[in-house]
């Protein structure tokens, strides 16, 4: 932790602060510790003070050992300023995007004579290249999400309906180490896995239905994300199974391409174009991935937008998709490690199409 805070440290002067007030959860967890639902971080040029209430003291002195634990009072925001003006701090950055409107103004009312300073991605700068511990998680959060899959596989028949997929699938990670989904499971069958986001609903699965699965395991503060399609039986429409090897060898071809040095939108342009080539562009709405890590989406992105460059280290998931409004489809996603000389996939649930009698 003493290193992420001083390489966040070394930012202050390009952003023109002299502390910074964190209020992001997973941001205060990276730089503390801290596993706890309530707190603020305020580090400055010497100190890291970690403001919390008293269900939580005794656990943040546990888990925050590099930082000053501050019991706050009923009045958080009154007891931060105090030690603010105290210590003659001049300029307080905050993050601008984990702050509402309200919070803001209370803040800048109880420091008027020090500037406030919005602050964008400090922290989630330095998040973005994992180390080798945090790797690891990550690892087992996909192993989670993988022996989920498999799993799955022999409980999918006509009959059941998506929430109750979703349900077995979340059942399944927790009893096997997770705390919980990284995010609303998505179960989309049928019509609607043309849904790129069709979080499971009361649709039953059908036979000839494709079956698009997208889920991830919560492992010790990190995230899992992976996508599966597989077909109930012989696909209804012959053209699901020719979207499905185009988004399999786009993604194939997008996971031996890319590597550090790429931009985001080089490396989307990897399956954009292969999709595109054949005939399906307009089909693929998204972008083809993300980097996760604390956060289920996080920096760097993998758009047509984004200038993000690919570094070691970094965890990003690639997943493109080809989606027909009534017909149905398909998305692969995996997740991977960016390394010195390519990439390492860390889920490995079969790709090839799965046809469940
Ligand atoms: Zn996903
Ligand atoms: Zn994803």
């Amino acid at each position: 932790m003493e290193q992420r805070l001083s390489r966040l440290r070394n930012h202050f002067d390009e952003a023109g602060i002299d502390a910074l007030l964190v209020f992001s959860p997973e941001n205060r967890r990276y730089l503390s510790g801290f596993t706890g639902s309530s707190g603020y971080l305020l580090l400055t040029g010497e100190e890291a003070l970690l403001f919390t209430d008293f269900r939580y003291t005794e656990q943040a002195s546990a888990q925050a050992p590099d930082c000053r634990i501050v019991k706050h009072g009923p009045k958080p925001f009154e007891d931060i300023a105090a030690y603010v003006r105290k210590q003659g701090i001049r300029a307080l950055g905050f993050e601008q995007d984990h702050v509402t409107y309200a919070t803001y103004k209370r803040v800048k009312n109880l420091l008027q004579q020090v500037s406030l300073v919005p602050a964008s991605g400090l922290v989630e700068r330095l998040r973005r290249c994992k180390d080798e511990a945090e790797i690891e998680i990550i690892r087992e959060a996909a192993k989670i999400a993988d022996a989920a899959f498999s799993h799955i596989l022999s409980f999918l028949r006509p009959g059941v309906t998506e929430r109750e997929v979703a349900l077995e699938l979340e059942m399944f990670m927790r009893k096997n180490g997770a705390s919980g989904s990284s995010f609303e499971t998505i179960v989309a069958s049928g019509s609607r896995s043309s849904l790129p986001h069709g979080v499971a609903s009361d649709k039953v699965l059908e036979k000839g239905d494709f079956v698009t699965l997208d889920f991830g395991a919560y492992y010790k503060g990190y995230c899992s994300d992976l996508t599966r399609t597989v077909s109930l039986g012989q696909p209804r429409e012959e053209r699901l199974k020719e979207i499905y090897e185009i988004v399999l060898q786009a993604q194939t071809h997008a996971l031996s391409c890319i590597r550090a040095g790429m931009t985001g939108k080089e490396a989307d342009a990897l399956a954009r174009d292969w999709i595109a080539e054949r005939g399906y562009g307009e089909h693929f709405g998204h972008s083809l991935g993300h980097g996760i890590g604390l956060a289920i989406h996080e920096d760097p992105r993998l758009s047509s937008l984004s200038e993000d460059l690919l570094e070691p280290g970094m965890v990003v998931t690639v997943e493109p998709g080809i989606y027909l409004p009534n017909v149905g489809g398909v998305r692969i996603e995996d997740d991977v490690v960016i390394t010195e000389n390519g990439l390492e996939v860390l889920t490995h649930s079969p790709k090839e199409l799965l046809v469940l009698a």
